[in-house]
C-alpha cells in the first residue's frame, strides 16, 4: 500500500519548490500524482532533503569550549592535548550522556545521518553503541526521537603488528570503517598495514593546518595529501584539505577523492580556511561536517550559511554539500534527494517558520536563515505512517 504525502518540496537536484502529493511506495519514493487522492497526509510546512553532518567527533561534546583561545595542537594533538587530558578524567557514564545529548542536538538540527570519528578503539565503540541503545529507548518516554543514523568510524590504539590486526578486524565488525586523526602519528607501514585491513570505509584528517604540513614535509618530504596518494591509501574521503595547494587539489581530483570541509571548526581553531571555490572548480565532490562537538555547534544550518557569507557560492551548491554530497561520500545508496527511487528520508522544515515567509529564493533563505527552532519532528509520524503502509 502506498503513502501519500501533499506538501511543499524542495524536488530534485535543482530544489526545485514543488507543491503536491508524493506517493511513497515499498519505501522508495515514487514521484508526484496527479491521481485524486483523499487519504494522504497534509504536511503544512515545507519538506527538504535529510541533512547529514559528514565530520562529528561527538565524545567530546563534554567538554565544550575548553579550548578557547588555545591552538589546535595544544587542544586535540594525541596523547597530551587538552582535550584527551580531560577526556580521560571524565568517568564512562559522563562520556555517554555527552554523546546522548549531542545526538538530541543533531535531531534537533534536522540532521538525520552524521558520521562520527570515534576515538579509542574498542572502547570508544561500545561507549557509544550503550548511548545509542539509550537513545532508542530511553528511560523517560518523552525523550523519544526517530535517531538520526550513525556512520561510526573507528580509530584503532595498538601498535604491536598482530594486536594491531586482531583490533581492526573487531572495530570493523563494531563500526563501519576506520577514521584516522592524520598521517602524522604513523609510519608509511603503518599506514599501509592499516589501510590494507580495512575493508569498509576508511577516512583521514589530511592538510588541516600549516603546522601538520610542515611537519609531514619535515619528516616525510612530502605534504600529508602527497603521501595519502603516493601510499595508494585511497581513502574514502579525507577531512579539511585547508592549506592545500593546487597541484595537491588537481591530486584529489585525478584520484577521486573526496573532500569533507569543516571552514567553521578551521575558523574557530583559527587555522585559516579551506579554499573550497577552487575545489569546487576542480570537479571534488565537497561534503560538510562540523568536527569537535567541544569546539563547534553541530549545525548544518550555521555551516551553509558560514559557507555563504564568506565564499559566495550558489546556495543550491552549497545544499548539495550538506545532501546529496555527503550521503554519495558516506556510502548511503538512494538518500540525499526528494526524487523518483530515493528512499522517503526527509527534514521537515515547521510551517511558522516566519524566518523564511516572504522569501523569493527559498532554497537561499534555508540555507542562510534556518536555525534549530524551524525544525519540526514530523518525521516520526510519516515514518511510523510508511513503516504501517509497508506492513500491511
Ligand atoms: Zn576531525
Amino acid at each position: 500500500m502506498a503513502t501519500y504525502l501533499k506538501s511543499n518540496f524542495l524536488y530534485g537536484e535543482n530544489f526545485e519548490l514543488k507543491k503536491g502529493i508524493l506517493t511513497i511506495e515499498d519505501n522508495i519514493i515514487k514521484g508526484f500524482t496527479n491521481e485524486n487522492i483523499k487519504n494522504y497526509i497534509k504536511y503544512d510546512g515545507i519538506i527538504i532533503p535529510p541533512l547529514i553532518n559528514a565530520h562529528t567527533h561527538i565524545g567530546d561534546n563534554v567538554i565544550k569550549d575548553i579550548g578557547i583561545n588555545k591552538t589546535l595542537d595544544e587542544l586535540v594533538k594525541p596523547p597530551n592535548g587538552l582535550k584527551h587530558k580531560f577526556l580521560n578524567s571524565c568517568d564512562d557514564k559522563t562520556i555517554i550522556y555527552g554523546i546522548l545529548d549531542g545526538m538530541y542536538e543533531l535531531y534537533n538540527n534536522g540532521i538525520n545521518y552524521f558520521c562520527d570519528f570515534r576515538e579509542n578503539g574498542l572502547k570508544g565503540i561500545d561507549l557509544f553503541k550503550k548511548s545509542y541503545q539509550e537513545l532508542l529507548y530511553p528511560q523517560e518516554q518523552s525523550r523519544k526521537i526517530l535517531p538520526p543514523n550513525p556512520i561510526i568510524l573507528g580509530r584503532p590504539t595498538k601498535t604491536d603488528k598482530l594486536e594491531l590486526k586482531q583490533e581492526i578486524k573487531e572495530i570493523l565488525k563494531n563500526s563501519n570503517g576506520i577514521g584516522l586523526s592524520g598521517c602524522n602519528e604513523y609510519s608509511d607501514n603503518e599506514l599501509k598495514f592499516i589501510r590494507k585491513k580495512t575493508t569498509k570505509l576508511f577516512s583521514i584528517h589530511a592538510n588541516e593546518h600549516k603546522g601538520s604540513v610542515e611537519y609531514s614535509k619535515k619528516h616525510h618530504n612530502r605534504t600529508e595529501i602527497e603521501r595519502i596518494i603516493d601510499l595508494n591509501l585511497n581513502p574514502n574521503f579525507i577531512i579539511h584539505a585547508t592549506h592545500s595547494e593546487s597541484h595537491e587539489i588537481n591530486l584529489l581530483n585525478e584520484y577521486n577523492i573526496p573532500v569533507v570541509v569543516c571552514p567553521r571548526a578551521n575558523a574557530s581553531f583559527n587555522i585559516g580556511l579551506p579554499n573550497i571555490v577552487e575545489l569546487l572548480k576542480s570537479n571534488i565532490l565537497i561534503g560538510l561536517g562540523t568536527d569537535n562537538f567541544m569546539a563547534n555547534s553541530p549545525s548544518i544550518f550555521k555551516e551553509m550559511d558560514f559557507i555563504y557569507k564568506l565564499y559566495h557560492i550558489e546556495p543550491k551548491e552549497i545544499l548539495k554539500f550538506a545532501t546529496i554530497n555527503n550521503a554519495k561520500i558516506l556510502g548511503l545508496n538512494n538518500v540525499g534527494l526528494i526524487k523518483e527511487g530515493f528512499k522517503p528520508d526527509f527534514t521537515f522544515i515547521g510551517p511558522n517558520s516566519i524566518n523564511i515567509k516572504y522569501s523569493k529564493n527559498i532554497v537561499a533563505s534555508i540555507i542562510t536563515r534556518c536555525e534549530m527552532g524551524n525544525i519540526d519532528n514530523f518525521n516520526i509520524e510519516i515514518n511510523n505512517r510508511i513503516y504501517n503502509d509497508n506492513n500491511q
